[in-house]
């Protein structure tokens, strides 16, 4: 059972990141993760007096504040638009709506959790995360950083002309992911995102060049089969290491092909 002794609704970042030093404090985001743990907490950090639950169109720029909630992540139609799709199909197996009506952003991406569909969705994409102290650093950086005690302010997402795809194998629809996989084309190159391998999510970028020429069935072969050789995969009670690379193989492909025929909502 989670045990909390003081709750303080912090006004200021300052404060928030002044308290979370101390390891007996805690910030909370929609509370859900981490009121499956058993632990004492001295004094649970809450952000929701921030201004940080919302998602703004800054131009160049998209900033979702660490307090957006999954279900916004989800609905919201700027991000809708820019990513067709794909960030909604990211999220909308998690759980339930409300689940997703609480779970947050920062909550989210601060554990780096392996299994997180969040997480991948927001690596395809090539996000920034902003910390009080540590700045805003890439989200890929971010993913292998040690966990030290620091506030996620928000998520930037850099615009630029690009196009994505997600899909995920899942057991029963709302079971964690078996396989995270998210597929991009930015400028003019192709990346792609593998994650609940069951280790973190990893982007690989297309350094065989196989892409080069055309998105033909057989360059997305060649690409699925080059990535899911590279891939460093895990067993757990969900799936074995090669059944996820077989998994891997066919999830890139039919991202690869919905991309090329611009049919983001093939899955
Ligand atoms: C049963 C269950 C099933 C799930 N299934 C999936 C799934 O299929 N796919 C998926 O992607 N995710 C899944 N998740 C994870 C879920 O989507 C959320 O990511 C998770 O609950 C954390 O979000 P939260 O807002 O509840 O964070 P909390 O539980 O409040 O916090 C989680 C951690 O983040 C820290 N934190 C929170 N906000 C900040 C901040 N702004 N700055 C710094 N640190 C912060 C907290 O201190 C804590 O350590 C699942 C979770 C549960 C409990």
């Amino acid at each position: 059972m989670l045990e909390i002794k003081n709750y303080v609704r912090v006004q200021s970042l300052a404060e928030a990141y002044e308290l979370c030093q101390n390891r007996s404090n805690v910030i909370i985001g929609g509370m859900l993760w981490l009121k499956m743990q058993n632990r004492s907490v001295d004094t649970a950090i809450d952000l929701c007096d921030l201004n940080l639950n919302h998602i703004e169109d800054k131009g160049d720029e998209i900033h979702i504040g660490a307090m957006v909630s999954l279900r916004e992540l989800e609905l919201n139609s700027i991000l809708d638009q820019y990513t067709y799709g794909a960030m909604k199909e990211s999220v909308h197996n998690i759980v339930g709506v409300q689940f997703r009506n609480l779970a947050t952003v920062g909550g989210s991406l601060f554990g780096r959790y392996g299994f997180s569909d969040v997480l991948t969705m927001f690596m395809a994409l090539d996000a920034y995360v902003e910390l009080y102290h540590g700045g805003i650093v890439s989200i890929q950086e971010f993913a292998t950083m040690r966990p030290i005690p620091d506030v996620l302010i928000r998520v930037i997402i850099k615009k630029r002309p690009q196009r994505v795809v997600y899909m995920s194998q899942r057991n029963t629809k709302t079971d964690f992911p078996v396989l995270t996989c998210a597929v991009s084309q930015m400028n003019s190159s192709y990346t792609c995102t593998i994650g609940a391998r069951p280790l973190k999510a990893i982007t690989f970028a297309d350094e065989n060049h196989l892409l080069d020429e055309s998105l033909s069935d057989e360059s997305i072969l060649n690409f699925a089969n080059d990535i899911a050789q590279k891939l460093v995969l895990g067993s757990n009670l969900r799936a074995s290491a090669d059944y996820r690379r077989r998994i891997a193989k066919v999830l890139i492909k039919r991202a690869l092909t919905a991309l090329r025929e611009g049919n983001h909502h093939a899955y």
